[in-house]
């Protein structure tokens, strides 16, 4: 094993299960708790023909998503998650002696892309919670390569505003890729928007992933896309697998991109129960919880005061739910917590009430 692969912990994913196998319903993935829209379900059940390759360039899927988002298809490339875009782009950009920054408390994956391809991981001290821009830039240095921003950010739920995201790539050398990971983008109500998009189309070093894993409810088919400048996707499309995305995937992609209302209830489902749950969580104030601000769909409820999250994670198991605690990432107090049904949000918040010995139901 190569030294630099030897230092990588492997991704660990979130729970499904309890530790004596009993199943949990999964508020630990960040998953659609709507599921997915009918008319990607109907094209995912077409069979289609699964002794033929599917489309390497995953053609008319990247025309649908290029009309829907105002982007030339040319400038879009298409991945196995936007995990495989991630990947390639610290790939294509970085190697030993280099090096790939991100903030703390980000998403996982960017340690794992920056070491995989044995360049340095640089982790940057946040701000509660939050991607710090002055500290980010301060950091880079003429080995810098390759600049890896989650916005809104996993596992925190935090998000930098379009000035913030400018005055990031204003401040850095133009020899710096810096990739926009939108993970989380369809979340945001339209005014929210980040200008990622514009900075794509704007300029030479900019990267923006998105992925049709969260708020379109196909993570299971693997798909994510990328946008930036031609000489970017360039480089990623001769390093990708030559068939990255399989043909029900791109069927169910293309479809899902033409169900506007699907994703516009999926948004509006994790706003008013993201608010709701956060204001019984607010309500446990005086038993030491609070949450951290949130623009997805999961919310990080840190625990201040005599219950730890550790205690609140075995309390909520027992009450059916898996929810995500990520110690490993220097997150040993909090629960990131992922917005599913009303009925569900309700028994959690009753579990922590009743766990922390507060009141907090809402009049
Ligand atoms: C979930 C997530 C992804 C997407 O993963 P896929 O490979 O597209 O399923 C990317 N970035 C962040 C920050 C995420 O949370």
């Amino acid at each position: 094993m190569k030294p630099y692969v030897a230092q990588i912990h492997a991704y660990v994913p979130g729970k499904s299960s309890a530790s004596d196998g009993k199943p949990l319903v999964k508020l630990s993935a960040n998953e659609n708790p709507l599921g997915c829209s009918p008319v990607a379900l109907d094209a995912l059940a077409i069979a289609g023909s699964p002794n033929d390759y599917p489309d390497p360039g995953a053609t008319a899927l990247r025309e649908a998503i290029g009309e829907l988002h105002g982007i030339d298809a040319a400038r879009i490339v298409c991945g196995t998650g936007s995990d495989e875009l991630l990947n390639l782009a610290a790939q294509a950009y970085a190697g030993a002696g280099d090096e790939v920054m991100f903030s703390r408390y980000s998403f996982a994956v960017y340690d794992i892309a920056a070491k995989r391809c044995g360049a340095d991981a640089v982790e940057v001290d946040d701000r509660d919670y939050a991607a710090d821009v002055d500290a980010l830039l301060a950091r880079v240095t003429p080995r810098t390569r390759v600049i890896f921003l989650a916005n809104p950010n996993n596992p925190t739920g935090t998000y930098l505003p379009r000035e913030e995201v400018a005055r990031l790539h204003a401040g850095l050398p133009a020899d710096v890729l810096l990739v926009l990971d939108q993970a989380y983008a369809e979340y945001l109500e339209p005014e929210e928007d980040d200008g990622s998009m514009e900075l794509a189309a704007a300029h030479e070093n900019v990267l923006v992933t998105r992925t049709f894993s969260k708020i379109y409810g196909l993570a299971a088919e693997r798909i994510g896309w990328a946008t930036g400048a031609p000489h970017i996707i360039d480089a990623l499309n001769r390093i990708r697998g030559p068939f990255n995305v399989t043909s029900s995937g791109q069927r169910a992609a293309l479809a899902a991109t033409g169900d506007q209302d699907f994703v516009k209830r999926s948004r509006d489902h994790n706003r008013i129960e993201r608010e709701r749950f956060e204001a019984r969580i607010t309500m446990l104030g005086n038993r030491g919880l609070c949450v951290v601000p949130s623009k997805a769909n999961f919310l990080l409820v840190m625990f201040g005061g005599e219950v730890t999250a550790e205690t609140a994670l075995h309390a909520i198991a027992d009450a059916g739910f898996a929810v995500r605690h990520l110690p490993g990432q220097g997150l040993g107090d909090g629960l990131r917590i992922t917005i599913g049904s009303r009925a569900d949000m309700d028994t959690i918040a009753d579990v922590l009430a009743d766990v922390t010995g507060g009141a907090n139901a809402l009049s």
